[in-house]
């Protein structure tokens, strides 16, 4: 059987580096065993769906490295949810419920007042025929549970029911049915809650493992429940930890500086992301991983850990820099084009191991272009000399040395009091790539009027 896996957003906001490490997994799963990795649209909640996420969700994911096998939409599916929801109620598994949010709430207070667990206590079933007139004529529209199979044939007398799958990551796992509420699988205005269609699309999609965050292990026991009702083999299920803030919270659609729009605006490389959403939180080394390939072949589900693991942007920036300071420069030719650095691969050696974003290469490069020089006042006499021993063209990366050296007998000066001053006077900062490689491309005559 083919791995069919899917990562499966609901497209209501901009997708963050928490929901890039569910596609990652689910995207290095299906590559590691040559399976199919399907980006499903959730997208039933037809007021906050936007097709402008959409395009912005398969758009990060690209950025990221990933391009979908196949792309599938929930919305285009209802005939099939539909079926299901019939099936459901056919079989008595699906009933009608008239509580209102308030009233629900009140039984649940209830329940803890007594010290029970807040299980729904399926008065749906028991409704009479008088009852139920009296709904319709309020002109009241029930939302549906599915009747979970925690019974041996009498719903009011539920009894322990496990549901055991071998998780991916966590391993062996027990969910206790009699210990959940009835789900509801349909509102009052008959949308779809996620669980159902979910369900019903994993099954006619081929989805042979379910790789999401543990916040829906839970769920899991139900839907499990559910892949059953609906006469079809449960698939695998890998369910891995959550990335928090570094603070502790929890992302959310709205945390918009951990979005992966935003990461890319802020020049970070796609690998470093990748790598720190997809190593974070596992018992391995946090690496910056060069390539796509690389993390499919480097990463194992089973090492992930069970609790939450904090996103550092300060890990980020480490791993971007390494990234960066190793990058050959085919990897990076284009991009500096664009951005009008010139130097070729010399120039791009010479810096890459200053800068940490490769965006900072076109500073440098404005530097050598042209530079305000800063010449302390107790240094001119000392850059006057060092004018005066600037040798001439051709310049290459020996020039530097050269020159320095010569400067140095000149004037007795050695060490930082030697180099400081001329690399203030020559690039107008206090740091920087090394000198020997910009001097041949800043070149005589600029170095002139930068030492005048
Ligand atoms: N749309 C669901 C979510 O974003 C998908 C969960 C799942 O993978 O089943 O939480």
């Amino acid at each position: 059987m083919t791995v069919t896996v899917r990562f499966a957003p609901s497209p209501t906001g901009n997708i963050h580096i928490g929901n890039a490490r569910t596609a990652l997994i689910n995207w290095i799963y299906a590559r590691q065993n040559n399976g199919t990795f399907i980006l499903r649209y959730d997208d039933t909640d037809r007021v906050r769906s936007k097709q402008e996420y959409a395009e912005g969700i398969a758009r990060d994911l690209a950025w990221l490295g990933i391009t979908p096998d196949r792309v599938e939409r929930q919305s285009e599916r209802m005939q099939a949810h539909e079926a299901a929801t019939r099936k459901l109620k056919d079989a008595g598994l699906l009933y009608a419920c008239y509580e209102s949010a308030d009233e629900l709430d009140r039984q649940r207070k209830r329940l803890a007042m007594r010290g029970l667990p807040p299980v729904y206590n399926r008065a749906g079933l028991r409704y009479s025929k008088e009852e139920l007139a009296g709904f319709s004529a309020e002109g009241r529209t029930p939302h549906w549970r599915f009747l979970l199979p925690n019974h041996k044939g009498d719903p009011f007398k539920p009894e322990r029911t496990e549901v055991h799958w071998d998780d991916l990551v966590r391993g062996p796992q027990t969910v206790d049915l009699a210990s959940l509420s009835d789900p509801v699988l349909v509102r009052e205005d008959g949308s779809w809650l996620y669980t159902l269609p979910s369900v019903v699309d994993d099954i006619d999609m081929g989805v042979t493992h379910i790789i999401r965050g543990d916040d829906h292990v839970t769920n899991t026991g139900v839907q499990i429940a559910i892949f059953e009702a609906m006469g079809a083999d449960a698939p695998g299920f890998g369910h891995h930890n959550l990335l928090t803030t570094a603070s502790g919270e929890g992302l959310s659609k709205r945390l918009g500086s951990l979005s992966l729009q935003a990461l890319a605006d802020d020049h970070y490389e796609p690998m470093a992301v990748a790598s720190l959403a997809t190593l974070i939180g596992t018992s391995g080394p946090v690496e910056a991983i060069a390539s796509m390939d690389e993390l499919v072949s480097h990463f194992d589900i089973a090492s992930v850990t069970k609790s939450a693991a904090k996103f550092d942007v300060g890990e980020l920036d480490k791993l971007n820099a390494r990234l960066v300071h190793e990058m050959p420069f085919d990897a990076v030719a284009g991009r500096l084009a664009a951005a009008g650095v010139g130097g070729g691969e010399t120039f791009w050696n010479a810096v890459r191991g200053n800068i940490d974003k490769v965006e900072e290469a076109a500073f440098w490069w404005q530097r050598v272009e042209s530079a305000t020089p800063q010449i302390d006042a107790e240094d001119a006499e000392f850059i006057q000399t060092a004018a005066e021993l600037l040798p001439d063209e051709p310049w290459n990366e020996t020039t530097w040395s050269v020159w320095t050296a010569s400067v140095k007998e000149k004037t007795g000066r050695k060490g930082k009091s030697l180099f400081m001053p001329l690399r203030k006077a020559l690039t107008g900062e206090g740091h920087g790539p090394e000198l020997a490689a910009l001097l041949p491309f800043i070149g005589r005559e600029r170095t002139l009027a930068r030492l005048s």
